[in-house]
């Protein structure tokens, strides 16, 4: 057997920038990991055999003990505004890059984190613990499962290694895959200074980007109109997606915001069980800047702070004027959804006030969002178990018979719109309990149920038989408060 990926194209773009932006070092590492779990898809798209994934030099890797062969390991520097303030220098603080391996889909950068400091590690200890590396891990998974664009996650090693949060855990690392970890806070950290800014940009255009223009050729000007405009189009429709699944992303902050659209940076988020517009995921944010009706306008807010940036290099109001598309992009992307999940073959402009209703319709009952959803597809032939969600009430009845009434102008079959519906509304999302659930038995050494999660969030729309437990929400003893940023 080969090492892992000596037969692979490595590729150290991003250190090719220059070591302004970042620091060229080693991990830490982990004392004696071991390997709690890989995707082996992801494994698979990497290029690796079962034979190299289970081998000890990969875990070794996946530890930060080694180095990836040719990689070039570095903790890159960003800057951003964290809950609406400036925040100034950040950088990855417990992130290291490998570098980035070619594969079917292109390059793709390997990223540990948890595998100790770097010179951004501020107060950090630059250690991630196996609760937190399993969220992420999953979330990961999850995300992918439901189709929504996001850093993935390849490995999770542990160690019996003390790592000192509210009481002592252990120390994971997971190793996380994207074509890019370059952030919004990426360009914020260069926003006034040109030649450096400039560079950047080139970059992501160049490898991100290519129909944007040509570096060099292009005028700047219309570099940063082009790469804006695809970014915020990207972004919107992620946070689109976002909220029609219900999904809290917690700490928005313009550092945790990926240049390609991409999910990132999972900490303290959560898949929404009994709605509530206002829901706050993250005990961090009192004011609840990122609660869940929020985050639309979060998204807007985060871009024209990524706009602002290039003011020395495109004209304000070219950039507002890409901005401004922001809304309908957003809606464009929400509408599809919400007509895809309410089984309708067009979204038509009344259907905005039902969209409104729904919402508040589970706000006051504080409904399962995922299973309400779900059992909207079959409510004309069980609307019993439907009803039953909202405790009968009249409210949701007359919801019920608006949506049925509308539901009439469709063009396609009952089998059609059946099938639409259930290939657009999960029935297995990444509860909060049942990641504690898999959390916990993994502490004691079970990795059991984080595997049955693993596998049913691959494929979440698909019923399987004997996982009926995964689609359920908490009863009120499994409850969980929110997590904090240190989660
Ligand atoms: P977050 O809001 O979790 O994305 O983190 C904000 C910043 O804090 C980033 O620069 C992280 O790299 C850094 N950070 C978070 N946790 C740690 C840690 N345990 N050690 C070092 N840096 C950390
Ligand atoms: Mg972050």
């Amino acid at each position: 057997m080969n090492t892992p990926f000596s037969d692979a194209t490595i590729s150290n773009h991003f250190a090719e920038l220059g070591s302004a932006f970042y620091t060229r070092l080693e991990p830490q590492g982990l004392t004696e990991p071991r390997l709690l779990h890989v995707n082996a898809e992801v494994a698979q798209l990497l290029g690796l055999s079962a034979e190299q994934w289970q081998s000890q030099s990969f875990i070794d890797m996946m530890a930060g003990n080694q180095a990836l062969p040719q990689g070039q390991t570095l903790a890159a520097v960003y800057s951003g505004h964290q809950f609406g303030h400036w925040a100034g220098q950040l950088g990855d603080g417990r992130a290291h890059l490998l570098g980035a391996v070619e594969t079917e889909q292109g390059f793709l950068e390997i990223q540990l984190k948890g595998a100790g400091l770097t010179p951004y590690s501020r107060m950090g200890d630059g250690r991630a613990v196996l609760r937190s590396s399993i969220r992420e891990y999953l979330a990961s998974q999850a995300m992918t499962g439901l189709g929504i664009p996001t850093t993935q996650a390849l490995s999770i090693v542990v160690s019996d290694d003390p790592v000192y949060r509210e009481t002592i855990e252990t120390a994971a690392v997971v190793s996380r895959v994207a074509p890019t970890f370059v952030r919004f806070g990426s360009f914020e950290h260069w926003a006034n200074r040109p030649q450096q800014l400039r560079q950047l940009l080139h970059y992501v255009v160049d490898q991100f980007y290519p129909h944007c223009g040509t570096p060099g050729l292009t005028p700047d000007a219309e570099l940063v109109q082009n790469m804006l405009r695809e970014v915020v189009r990207r972004s919107a429709q992620m946070v689109a997606h976002w909220q029609t699944v219900g999904f809290c992303h917690g700490v928005m902050n313009t550092d945790n915001m990926s240049i390609l659209g991409l999910t990132m940076d999972y900490g303290p988020y959560a898949f929404i069980d009994h709605f509530k517009i206002d829901y706050i995921c993250n005990t961090t944010d009192q004011g609840g800047r990122y609660a869940w009706f929020r985050q639309p306008s979060i998204v807007h807010w985060n871009l024209a702070r990524l706009a602002s940036c290039f003011l020395e290099l495109c004209p304000e109001p070219e950039l507002q004027a890409v901005l401004a598309h922001y809304e309908a992009d957003y809606l464009q992307q929400y509408h599809l959804n919400l007509q895809h999940k309410f089984g309708f073959d067009q979204w038509l402009k009344d259907d905005d006030q039902l969209a409104n209703d729904w919402w508040h319709l589970l706000h006051d009952h504080q409904a399962d969002l995922t299973l309400s959803f779900r059992s909207l597809s079959t409510v004309f032939e069980h609307p019993d178990a439907w009803l039953a969600l909202f405790g009968n009430s009249q409210a949701a009845q007359a919801w019920l018979t608006r949506y049925q009434q509308r539901s009439q102008l469709n063009q396609h079959s009952q089998l059609e719109r059946v099938q639409q519906m259930d290939q657009h509304n999960p029935l297995y999302v990444l509860r909060n309990h049942l990641a504690q659930n898999a959390i916990e038995a993994a502490q004691r050494g079970d990795v059991l149920p984080l595997e049955r999660l693993f596998t049913v969030l691959r494929t979440p729309h698909v019923w399987q038989e004997g996982y009926d437990d995964l689609a359920l929400p908490p009863r009120p003893d499994q409850s969980l408060p929110a997590l904090s940023c240190s989660s």
